[in-house]
């Protein structure tokens, strides 16, 4: 049986990695300025890290969400103390889709309306109303369109206050930094804006955090910058450091809804633990002030190549957006400098390290960025 082909895929086999390095089959070291796609939060084979998770490997791997987990409970109390949302109910699944699928359907049952607001561009993931609120041209499917979707351009107050006139919106969902989108910072007037027409109406303000939350800003949610509280955050990708989970926080005004949300590996053992593991590290090491700091040092010095048209992000979560002609850097920067990055767009290099990713290795990188786009 040959795989399903679905990836554009580099010819690397990549079979170690510690921190912010990993290397591939016949030894060669790369930088990872892309942590598997926001993935990595603490570094790859963290010790503490993978202790916890042989441990509870060695005690138990999986039983049914039939018996109590205290594990689950652990890491709520533990997301709760580090996020600062300690009166959020948390609801756990695997994936960053089934958080928003979760989330949206939630609002539904809350406020019994049907109707969504989701911004062009943005991307929330591939299950079937993840994907109806998704605008990419690249992933659609037409089993997946649905009227109840109303997409605004990014930043429109006007065209918010028109998509509520009718009083009909369940929820509204948003990236507070768009990741695939293209790296597109949320103005804070206007997820302030989005918080009050919520209120005036009694939708469910959803904060899609499964990219840009997690400390990678610098705050544990990039919509804390606002100052303003969401109903419902949904997270995944660094919540386990590579072990597949995900979840979504809900304020305490939105009622338990039994029966309504569930999934057979939600909060299993293993990945509680890989969980806990992540947020004692991101706690102890104090790695949300680390991705302030080497966030604003790397987007500080990449703002003053003379090539560069614009720098976008808040702390490790950096867009780099370059001339068109420009747009090999990424293949460079892998092939000949062994760097990992994400793109945004071909001329739109992403970057979404580690949150210990450290100033040694940033210096790294815009050695190899200067290299290939010229002075500072
Ligand atoms: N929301 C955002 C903002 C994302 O970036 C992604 C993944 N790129 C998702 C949701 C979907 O997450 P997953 O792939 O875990 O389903």
């Amino acid at each position: 049986m040959n795989l399903f082909d679905v990836y554009p895929i580099n010819p690397i086999n990549i079979v170690k990695g510690v921190g912010s390095l990993v290397y591939d089959d016949k030894g060669t070291e790369y930088l990872d300025m892309y942590g598997g796609h926001a993935v990595i939060s603490i570094g790859h084979t963290n010790p503490h890290y993978v202790k916890r998770l042989e441990d509870q490997l060695h005690q138990l791997g999986f039983y049914s969400n039939s018996i109590e987990i205290p594990l689950q409970q652990e890491l709520a109390a533990k997301l709760g103390k580090v996020s600062g949302k300690e009166d959020y109910q948390l609801f756990l699944c695997n994936s960053g889709a089934e958080a928003n699928e979760n989330a949206l359907k939630l609002a539904s049952f809350y406020n019994g309306k049907k109707k969504i607001v989701a911004f062009r561009k943005s991307f929330h993931g591939r299950t079937s109303l993840a994907v109806a609120v998704t605008d990419n041209p690249k992933i659609v499917a037409p089993v997946n369109e649905t009227d109840n979707v109303i997409f605004l351009p990014w930043g429109d107050e006007a065209a918010l206050e028109q998509a509520f006139a009718g009083n009909d919106i369940s929820s509204v969902i948003i990236e507070g930094i768009q990741g695939v989108g293209g790296i597109q910072v949320a103005a804070e007037n206007f997820l302030q804006k989005i918080r009050s027409v919520c209120n005036e109406q009694n939708a469910v303000f959803i904060a899609d955090s499964v990219q840009c939350g997690y400390g990678r800003t610098g705050k544990f949610f990039s919509h804390d910058f606002a100052g303003i509280d969401a109903d419902i955050y949904s997270m995944a990708k660094g919540m386990g450091n590579g072990f597949p989970i995900g979840g979504i926080i809900i304020s305490p005004k939105i009622k338990p809804a039994y029966g309504m949300l569930g999934t057979t590996f939600g909060g299993n053992h293993l990945a509680c633990a890989a969980g806990l593991a992540v947020l004692e590290v991101i706690e102890r090491e104090n790695l949300m002030q680390n991705a302030a700091d080497v966030g604003s040092y790397l987007i500080n010095e990449l703002k003053k190549f003379e090539q560069v048209k614009e720098v976008r992000g808040r702390g490790l979560m950096i867009g780099i957006e370059l001339p068109e002609e420009l747009s090999n850097v990424r293949k460079d920067l892998l092939f000949k400098h062994h760097i990992f990055t994400g793109e945004a767009k071909p001329n739109v290099v992403r970057l979404l390290p580690a949150l210990n990713l450290t100033k040694a290795h940033a210096d790294r990188f815009l050695e190899a960025f200067a290299a290939e786009v010229g002075p500072r």
